[in-house]
């Protein structure tokens, strides 16, 4: 089945994610597609026990304590989340997360029964100096080389070129595959070909119901992480009719 993961960001008041769920909810094709929706923390609880996945956009490393603002992977699953994005460009970019920090919230994530969507991707300046593959190498085998040799659960990695998000040029379906591929690579080439089992695939730049059937014909993506487009329920089941027929 394909993965169509949907981030809000800081989108949405209750009411308006009550709203589009009223337009999503019991659509057939929502039997066909793993769907995740990462709403606000404030609009979690529109969506639990409606049948879509339900997921974070944030998870804290430690599991209790004295850390105010942060939301443990224990207390996401007690509001009902099967899933959290990690490292996200965006906390990259505004709080400083990295990729040591990312291994930290998958680790916690695993322990908690959660299933982590670890995003990277390089900007516009490291690719323009040809330093896209180096960048993606990094943080992948940072993230491996303190996990260990074997994945302690299942993992979603989402090739998020930074130059993408939000700009309205999508990557090419080829260079995401290829993206996908060298990411594929590293975690099979370390954690051995069990790991495969456990590793889905997505891409995620600026995505649009006209280019979600390209990115799905690539065999390695496994789904899209998708951003704009999911904010309103018309495009995002139009990419969802998409790619279940792709
Ligand atoms: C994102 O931020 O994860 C994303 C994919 O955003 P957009 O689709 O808006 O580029």
């Amino acid at each position: 089945m394909p993965i169509l993961a949907a981030n809000w960001k800081m989108y949405k008041t209750v009411a308006e994610a009550e709203v589009w769920l009223g337009a999503v909810a019991g659509r057939p094709e929502l039997e066909l597609a793993e769907v995740v929706v990462f709403p606000p923390l404030t609009a979690l609880h529109v969506l639990r026990g409606s049948g879509l996945g339900l997921g974070a956009q944030d998870v804290g490393w430690a599991t209790e304590g004295a850390f105010t603002g942060m939301v443990s992977a224990p207390q996401l699953r007690d509001a009902g989340c099967a899933y959290a994005l990690v490292a996200h460009s965006e906390r990259r970019r505004y709080a400083g997360e990295d990729d040591r920090m990312a291994a930290r919230k998958i680790a916690a994530l695993w322990q908690a029964g959660l299933t982590p969507v670890y995003c990277v991707g390089e900007d516009a300046a490291e690719r323009a100096a040809g330093q896209g593959e180096a960048r993606l190498r990094l943080q992948v085998d940072t993230v491996l080389d303190s996990l260990g040799d074997e994945l302690g659960g299942r993992l979603v990695i989402a090739y998020e070129p930074v130059w993408a998000i939000g700009s309205g040029t999508p990557a090419t379906a080829e260079q995401a595959g290829e993206a996908l591929a060298l990411i594929r690579e590293r975690v099979v080439g370390r954690c051995g070909g069990a790991a495969a089992a456990r590793l889905s695939l997505l891409y995620g730049g600026s995505t649009s119901p006209a280019s979600a059937g390209g990115f799905m014909e690539q065999p390695i993506i496994d789904g899209l992480l998708v951003g704009s487009a999911s904010l309103d329920a018309n495009s995002f089941l139009a990419m969802l009719e998409v790619m279940v027929h792709a």
